[in-house]
């Protein structure tokens, strides 16, 4: 069971998060719990480091930001306590959370559960520091924001779990942000392939490399309210009986920012060189096109997060001395609607719909990148949430998939 940030935002929260520990325990599960830091704590850490430092050292960083969840672990502990259940709480590095050294943004490379399986022998509920582990050279480590996710999925997949229970502030995944469509209505299921592009495409409900961590690993997600009973969203492995909606949700992003790199010669090693210059920048790059005109020269277009415009664009400009290029140019600009679902694969005419109706209501497509269960238009960022409505309803996503007119 993983409870969200907004989950125990207060003393009162802990308490009642606590009690639905119990009822679980009580059912007689083994229960082992993954919380977050209360409220905006890992925000208030943040500023404190930065009111100190301009440029806080990152292990420091670490040591700061784990507190945080180790005090929601702690202090449900002794709420469970008083419940009259034995529970424990522990560290990520105590619960065997091996990570690699990167501070801040460190990546699980093991699990040694001993201690947790032994205390859930002794009868215990555990409860495990969120976003944390430990290095090889013992150092305390934090796994990026939004990390407790990928602690919890991580944690179920090492006890081989049978469910790993996300609960926060919404009730389950929906066809679309429910603040963005009102009618946007909660899927009752999804597979991880199908939550692994809205994770990525902007859905904000679970972390992007959480998601991956339970597609790698097999573990079943139940995304749910932690303040009411009712059944969240299942994300499981794609099973062939599983009912395909041909589109099962919209994801937007508006943060988003294009570059567009012009007059480059069209000869093996430009592009390498480009994508080279960005990753060495940990500039995130995604949709990319390139256009071949007809003198030998291309235009290459890409997109990046907003807040890493600048680091790509110094790093583009860094280039010019390697090899020529006409102009440089960059759109602060767009956003991106992405159309996700299992179904698509063995169903023709989804582009062609979703172009349809955007150009009805008069939206440029400035860029089209596809896998094969997700079309994404980079579309003027102004128009992004009335292209997600007009795709809601063009889609007939409101409606129970078994019930919709499949267009
Ligand atoms: N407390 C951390 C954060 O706010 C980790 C998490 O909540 O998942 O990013
Ligand atoms: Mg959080």
């Amino acid at each position: 069971m993983k409870f969200g940030g907004s989950s125990v935002a207060d003393t009162d929260m802990i308490r009642r998060v606590a009690g639905r520990i119990a009822a679980a325990a009580e059912e007689g599960s083994r229960v082992v719990v993954t919380l977050s830091a209360m409220g905006s704590t890992t925000d208030h850490l943040v500023s404190l480091a930065s009111e100190i430092s301009g440029a806080p050292i990152p292990r420091e960083m670490d040591m700061l930001l784990s507190t945080g969840e180790r005090i929601s672990c702690a202090l449900a502990a002794m709420a469970l306590g008083d419940l009259g259940h034995r529970a424990r709480s522990f560290t990520g590095s105590q619960a065997g959370i091996r990570t690699d050294g990167n501070h801040t943004t460190a990546r699980i490379e093991s699990i040694n559960p001993e201690r947790l399986v032994q205390a859930l022998d002794d009868g215990l509920v555990v409860l495990v520091a969120g976003f944390q582990g430990v290095s090889s050279d013992r150092d305390v480590t934090t796994l990026g924001r939004g990390g407790s996710d990928t602690t919890a999925v991580a944690l179920a997949a090492a006890l081989g779990a049978e469910v790993c229970e996300i609960y926060s502030d919404v009730t389950g995944v929906f066809t679309a942000d429910p603040r963005v469509v009102p009618s946007a209505r909660k899927l009752p299921r999804l597979s991880h392939e199908e939550m692994l592009e809205m994770a990525a495409m902007g859905s904000r409900v679970l972390a992007l490399r959480a998601v991956e961590f339970a597609r790698n690993h097999g573990v079943t997600l139940h995304v749910r309210s932690s303040a009411r009973a009712e059944e969240g969203t299942w994300i499981t492995e794609e099973t062939p009986d599983m009912e395909q909606a041909i589109v099962s949700g919209i994801a937007h992003k508006s943060d988003e920012a294009k570059v567009t790199i012009s007059g480059i010669a069209d000869k093996p090693g430009v592009a390498a060189a480009i994508m080279t210059s960005l990753a060495d920048a940990l500039v995130n790059v995604d949709t990319i096109i390139q256009n071949v005109s007809a003198d030998g020269l291309a235009d290459l277009s890409f997109t990046v997060p907003l807040d890493q415009l600048p680091t790509a664009q110094a790093a583009l400009e860094g280039l010019d001395g390697e090899f020529g290029y006409e102009s440089l140019s960059s759109d602060d600009q767009i956003g991106k609607v992405t159309l996700v679902g299992a179904g698509m694969k063995s169903n023709p005419g989804v582009a062609a719909t979703m172009f349809r109706t955007l150009a009805a209501e008069d939206i440029n497509i400035q860029m089209i990148d596809t896998s094969n269960i997700r079309i994404t238009v980079v579309i003027n960022r102004r128009e992004v949430e009335r292209a997600v409505r007009v795709l809601h309803d063009a889609f007939d996503l409101a409606a129970e998939a078994s019930r919709r007119a499949d267009v």
